[in-house]
């Protein structure tokens, strides 16, 4: 029997080694997500916002806007609570880091394809 050449070789390594790849978007199992990926902008701690406005302050690109607490939010004790435009967002992070009372994070949802910009206002 002829010895295998290289490709053959390459071959049934790569048919005998784990999968590399992830059929995604078909499925998200497998995928790598890193730990301290900065995603979607999200409330962690919604209950804990005073409405004090630092994070608003330190948004370098506007998209945090303070609005008056609606009836069916949490009610802080300026009356004010911040909303996100998406769309401004730079991920930067500033906004949680500022944060003192723990309540916004950048999470690890990462697929963040809107259909209009209304759709990236996050409440
Ligand atoms: S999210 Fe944090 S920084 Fe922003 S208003 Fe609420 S408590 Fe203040
Ligand atoms: S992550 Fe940065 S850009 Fe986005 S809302 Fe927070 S401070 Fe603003």
């Amino acid at each position: 029997m002829p010895s295998l050449g290289k490709m053959e070789r390459e071959l049934l390594k790569s048919a005998r080694s784990k999968q590399a790849t992830v059929i995604y978007p078909f499925t998200k199992e497998g995928l790598n997500v890193p730990p301290d990926l900065r995603g979607k902008w999200v409330y962690k701690n919604p209950n804990n916002c005073t409405g004090c406005k630092i994070c608003e302050r330190v948004c370098p690109s506007d998209a945090i806007e303070m609005i008056e607490c609606r009836p069916e939010d949490v009610q802080t004790r300026t009356g004010f609570r911040p909303i996100c435009h998406f769309d401004r967002c730079l991920l930067c992070g500033q906004c949680v880091e500022s944060c003192p009372r723990d309540v916004l994070e950048l999470s690890d949802e990462f697929e963040m394809a809107y259909l209009s910009r209304d759709d990236m206002v996050i409440y």
